[in-house]
């Protein structure tokens, strides 16, 4: 069995940065992380597509409502969806790339697959190929957070999304109610 002094579960920014500090002070560090991606939420489907979209369309707005005020003319301005979404494929592509570098050059055993206790030291990493066990002197969670499901809400992922969803729109939709006044819901009404 591998062994490790420390085993991070989750590759969000609290996992990453946690395995990336323990590997610069001297531990031999693994990461566990049950989806195909590093990243987690934020790079995933929270702060970075989020931003790369927001930026997108603060653009559209200022060509709207701002430019003609600075002399700037422009006629049947419109907003391709299609290469908005591939603009920001493609900056969360270079961002995996940049954290797999990171794991690299840090010495990070990168483990993909669900990672569980078996006891306080044993996390068992299961995924559709194999199951591994792996012993840890430390372990750290840092499983982050899902979407919550309202009870009331028929949650189909179609008409009624969540944040992951909208992130992914093949349309824009004319109307659209958002739940939720916090920072995430005020971002994507933007
Ligand atoms: C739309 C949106 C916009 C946001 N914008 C911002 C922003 O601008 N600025 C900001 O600071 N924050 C923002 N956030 C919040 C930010 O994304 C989270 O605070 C951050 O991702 C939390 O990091 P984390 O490492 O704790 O967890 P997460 O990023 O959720 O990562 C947890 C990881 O653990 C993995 N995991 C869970 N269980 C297991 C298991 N048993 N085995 C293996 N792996 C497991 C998950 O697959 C996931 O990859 C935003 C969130 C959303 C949804």
């Amino acid at each position: 069995m591998d062994s490790f002094d420390v085993i991070v579960i989750g590759s969000g920014p609290g996992g990453y940065v946690s395995a990336i500090r323990c590997a610069q002070l001297g531990m031999k560090t693994a990461i566990v992380e049950k989806y195909p991606k590093l990243g987690g939420t934020c790079l995933n489907v929270g702060c970075i597509p989020s931003k790369a979209l927001l930026e997108s369309s603060e653009h559209f707005f200022k060509s709207n409502h701002e430019f003609s005020e600075h002399g700037i003319m422009i006629d049947n301005i419109k907003m391709n969806l299609t290469q908005t979404m591939k603009r920001k494929e493609k900056i969360i592509s270079e961002m995996h790339q940049g954290l797999g570098f990171l794991m690299k050059k840090n010495k990070i055993t990168v483990f993909n697959g669900m990672g569980s206790f078996i006891d306080s030291n044993i996390i068992m990493v299961k995924n559709n190929q194999e199951e591994k066990k792996i012993n840890g002197k430390n372990i750290i969670i840092a499983t982050g957070s899902k979407p919550f499901s309202l009870p009331f809400f028929n949650m189909d992922k179609k008409r009624i999304i969540t944040s992951t969803e909208i992130l992914q729109l093949k349309e824009i939709p004319n109307n659209l109610t958002i739940v939720g006044a916090g920072v995430i819901g005020l971002e994507l009404g933007s």
